[in-house]
């Protein structure tokens, strides 16, 4: 293979001080399966961790294929994607699936390293792989878990919005996007705390918008005479931070819950059942006042 030999064949200063025996020890010892092999992935060595992983014994290995680990069910794109990388010089980084001896099937995750020679040319290859098996396992179940939970969210009748530190919507449902049209062109969730706080029903507070608050709101609809009523809470978050920075540090970031349930159809019946009580009374007082009215008349005459 013709392609460029790395810069100074990677042996620095230091790695020439130290004795060969040292290197091999390293390599048989280290905790993740290593391979090398001929150019046609020919087994030549194998360490203590490849035979851990793979359930196969050095002596099984040697002179077989690395093909012999194939499941079978990896997709030929992803081989023929491999092969013409390292047909460049260039190493490759994948997952495949894998079968051990006993033919349990696992994922390694694999990095294969093309071996320059002191001539310049490819003459092996150092595949470097770990069984990353129960990773993706809960690496799928988060996913599925998340893509539930915003089935969920989505699906649900009332509107749902997650603020971040600066009170910017980061995350909402259907049921708040259509809220949208309803309170004009500003951004319902300003609109809804807005009203929260001049409306009452919550606590106060420097910043008002990461308390927990509870509160019925009347909110005015541009170009529509009647108002609609939501049952509003709060719920302050600390949502951990997602950069490397803060692996050890557990930084957080405080977020918002914001819930909005519509009760305007509640306010409506309310208000009609107060609105009848009242003509009842109404009606029970005229009643009561004519029949005043008759008596006093009753007793004039009488006298
Ligand atoms: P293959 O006959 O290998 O063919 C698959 C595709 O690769 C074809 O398109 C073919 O043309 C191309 N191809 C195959 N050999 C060469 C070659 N020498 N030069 C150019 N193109 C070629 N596979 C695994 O499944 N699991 C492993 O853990 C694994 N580890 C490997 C580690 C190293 C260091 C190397 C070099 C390869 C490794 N492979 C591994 C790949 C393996 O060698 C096979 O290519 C693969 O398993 C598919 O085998 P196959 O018999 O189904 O198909």
């Amino acid at each position: 293979m013709s392609t460029p030999r790395p810069k100074a064949n990677s042996r620095t200063m230091l790695a020439a001080d130290l004795p060969a025996e040292l290197y091999e020890e390293a390599v048989s010892q280290a905790d993740v399966a290593i391979s090398i092999t001929d150019l046609k992935a020919n087994i030549l060595y194998a360490n203590q961790a490849f035979e851990r992983a793979t359930g196969y014994d050095a002596s099984e290995l040697r002179g077989k294929n690395q093909s012999m680990l194939s499941n079978h069910t990896t997709p030929r794109l992803v081989y023929e994607t491999l092969w013409a990388r390292l047909a460049m010089g260039k190493a490759w980084s994948g997952r495949l699936l894998n079968q051990r001896k006993d033919g349990s099937p696992y994922l390694a995750d694999l990095t294969i390293t093309p071996v320059h020679g002191p001539d310049g040319e490819v003459h092996h290859y150092l595949g470097m792989h770990r069984d990353v098996t129960d990773m993706h396992q809960l690496e799928q179940r988060s996913r599925n878990q998340k893509q539930l939970i915003e089935s969920v969210v989505d699906m649900a009748p009332m509107a749902i919005a997650l603020l971040d530190e600066n009170g910017k919507v980061i995350l909402d449902n259907q049921a708040y996007k259509k809220l949208v049209t309803d309170v004009g062109s500003r951004e319902p969730a300003d609109v809804l705390m807005e009203a929260l706080e001049t409306q009452g029903g919550g606590r106060g507070g420097d910043r008002p918008q990461f308390l927990r608050r509870e509160g019925e709101v009347r909110i005015e609809r541009p170009n529509r005479p009647e108002p609609r009523w939501f049952s509003v809470s709060t719920l302050p978050l600390d949502v951990a931070q997602e950069s490397a920075d803060a692996f050890f540090a557990a930084a957080t970031r405080r977020c918002l819950l914001l819930v909005a349930v519509d009760i305007t159809p509640l306010r409506m019946e309310q208000e009609k059942a107060r609105t009848a009580a009242l003509k009842a009374l109404l009606a029970e007082e005229e009643h009561a006042s004519a029949l005043r009215e008759s008596l006093s008349a009753t007793l004039y005459r009488l006298e």
